[in-house]
């Protein structure tokens, strides 16, 4: 088998990468990356010298290299990772947003058709459903669920998510869909909020929490996500779409205090911040046709995990300390002032 995993120096790409070289030691793994502010190739070090994986850098916008490196690859599986991911952005700049995730998954999509890929599977997301409202505990976003976005970033996802099923229905291409809940864990971009709140609490900064805190995730250890992506890739069928997450709601201001009480940092460190615009209130994931399709079952828990992480950036610092006093510092005032 090759597979070409696309974004994978990115946060989730980068596990998945790891993920497949150790679980599938028979296949071969090639990933595509633009290494844009969010792509770091140290990330990929640890499988650099692995002679099942390489690397090559090149936009998935670039049809003439994209073209190329299926042709001489002739791929077995793709796995379209690739993306501008952060909400935050889309609301500053949305252009980009459109260009790669729109975009830059027909190119994937068209070279995929010509050299006859027997399976392309869409990395999306729970926020193609919208928010749920904070009164309805008992409501979940089902695979049935209308497609209702919020921000650029979501309306991204989600038109790509159209044009992947129109592909499938139109051309035949053989695809699948996950779209799953919010992710945590090592190698993610100091600007989301788990990483973003353990570095700056581990500098004994302030932490910006959103309008109140009160907005709920549903959080999922990324290995769990890793899992559930392989197992559709060799058992999902054609056509559908899996929804991914296990159950783990938290509000964000939850979150930010398990990682204080965690770091034995005070709570005098949180600073509330003016509320992000159209901010979606609750995403809350029912993954029970992946758990019953295909036996998947999250294996980290909330509490566990984010120890897990937490030890991860304590062992990790020059990892995420390179990041931050780079171009992102500049992206980090502009965003939440000079606190
Ligand atoms: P990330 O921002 O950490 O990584 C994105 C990667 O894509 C980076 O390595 C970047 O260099 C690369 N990239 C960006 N534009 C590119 C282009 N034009 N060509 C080639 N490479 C390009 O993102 P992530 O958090 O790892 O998310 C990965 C995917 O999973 C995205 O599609 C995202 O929508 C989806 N997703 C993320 C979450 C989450 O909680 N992080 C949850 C559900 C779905």
């Amino acid at each position: 088998m090759n597979i070409l995993v696309t974004g994978g120096a990115g946060f989730i790409g980068s596990n998945f990468v790891f993920h497949m070289l150790k679980e599938h030691p028979t296949y071969r793994v090639v990933c595509l990356d633009a290494l844009t502010y969010a792509g770091n190739l140290s990330t990929l070090e640890p499988v650099m010298e692995n002679g099942n994986f390489k690397f090559v850098k090149g936009d998935i916008t670039d049809r003439e290299l994209v073209e190329k490196l299926f042709k001489e690859e002739k791929f077995d599986f793709v796995v379209n990772f690739a993306a501008e991911s952060h909400v935050d952005r889309s609301i500053e700049d949305p252009g980009i947003f459109l260009k790669t995730n729109i975009l830059g998954t027909q190119v994937l999509m068209d070279a995929s058709r010509k050299y006859g890929v027997k399976r392309f599977h869409q990395v999306s997301t729970d926020e193609v459903y919208g928010d749920l409202p904070l009164d309805r505990p008992d409501l979940f976003f089902t695979e049935e669920t209308p497609i209702h976005t919020s921000s650029p970033y979501s309306a991204s996802k989600a038109s790509a998510d159209l044009l992947v099923q129109a592909y499938h229905r139109t051309f035949g291409l053989p695809i699948t869909i996950s779209r799953c809940s919010n992710n945590y864990g090592p190698y993610h971009f100091p600007e989301k909020l788990i990483p973003l709140m353990i570095s700056r609490a581990l500098n004994d900064e302030n932490l910006p929490v959103y309008g109140k805190g009160e907005n709920v995730r549903d959080w999922l250890y990324v290995g769990d996500h890793c899992t559930a992506i392989d197992l559709i890739l060799h058992k999902g069928k054609e056509g559908e779409v899996y929804n991914i997450g296990g159950h783990n709601e938290k509000t964000n201001l939850d979150v930010v205090k398990a990682i204080l009480n965690e770091l034995e940092k005070p709570e005098s460190l949180i600073t509330y911040v003016k509320d992000r615009a159209g901010h979606d209130m609750r995403y809350a994931i029912d993954p029970s046709k992946t758990r019953k399709e295909l036996g998947w079952e999250p294996t980290t828990l909330f509490d566990e995990g984010i120890k897990e992480t937490i030890k991860w950036y304590l062992d990790n610092r020059s990892w995420w300390e390179n990041i931050i006093s780079g171009d992102y510092k500049d992206y980090y005032v502009k965003m939440y002032g000079d606190r």
